[in-house]
């Protein structure tokens, strides 16, 4: 890791705090998040399931504010905006009271170019605790654009693990964004292989079960025979 890439995420991050922004999500001046914004912030909670049957709850769409909100938060070192995320996330946690949650890591590129763990700081700002160490990614994925789902599948299966035993821990899996539900999988594949008690999967933000169902039908079997049905929108 170069001196520039340790430099510059936090420089990034100092500067969100210090210096007036556009609204992320519509543009207008000189405010973090315009109240019609903030708004589109508020909890959809949709439920569904993994393949593997772990019920999945999601706390917003991905798309349109929600999605130019994540991405101003991820993308663009706007630090401030993780917190607005955190009444969402409690919302689809509320079916697991008290249970802790497992995060999803990012990817070491992801990590190294923004300085912090994106979903890491939504789950503190949704007042949950989570395991530290919790699990940890074994070998890259590669860029999933352009690839199918049944290939994103392969992809990400067996490409995570837990940094410790997790014997006798109940958990919820935890991402920022879903795509397609595959890391979400992965990560629940790798905690139970570690022998934790996973009682759900979330994601802050999702995209929509009926668009998942309705993409390529055809390597929904294979996908669904590895246990997972895609990628996550990391
Ligand atoms: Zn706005």
């Amino acid at each position: 890791m170069s001196r520039l890439d340790l430099v510059l995420p936090a420089l990034r991050g100092a500067l969100s705090l210090v210096s007036p922004c556009d609204c992320a999500g519509c543009g207008l001046g000189d405010r973090e998040l315009c109240e019609d914004c903030a708004r589109r912030l508020c909890p959809r909670v949709a439920e569904g399931a993994l393949p593997d049957g772990t019920p999945l709850r999601t706390a917003l769409v991905y798309d349109g504010v929600v999605r130019d909100v994540l991405i101003a938060y991820k993308e663009q070192g706007r630090l401030r905006l993780g917190r607005r995320f955190g009444p969402a996330l409690a919302a689809a946690l509320d079916a697991w009271p008290g249970v802790p949650l497992l995060l999803v890591p990012s990817s070491a590129a992801g990590r190294r170019r923004r300085g912090y763990e994106p979903v890491e700081l939504i789950a503190r700002a949704a007042a949950r605790p989570f395991c530290r160490p919790g699990l940890r990614l074994r070998r890259a994925t590669g860029v999933q654009k352009g690839r199918t789902r049944a290939e994103r599948a392969l992809a990400r299966h067996g490409s995570m693990r837990a940094s410790r035993r997790l014997s006798g821990i109940t958990v919820v899996v935890v991402d920022d964004v879903s795509t397609t539900g595959a890391t979400l999988a992965e990560a629940v594949r790798a905690a139970r292989a570690a022998g934790a008690e996973v009682v759900g999967a979330c994601a802050v933000a999702a995209v929509p079960l009926a668009v998942r169902r309705s993409a390529a039908p055809a390597t929904a079997a294979l996908a669904s025979s590895l246990n997972v049905d895609g990628q996550s929108g990391e």
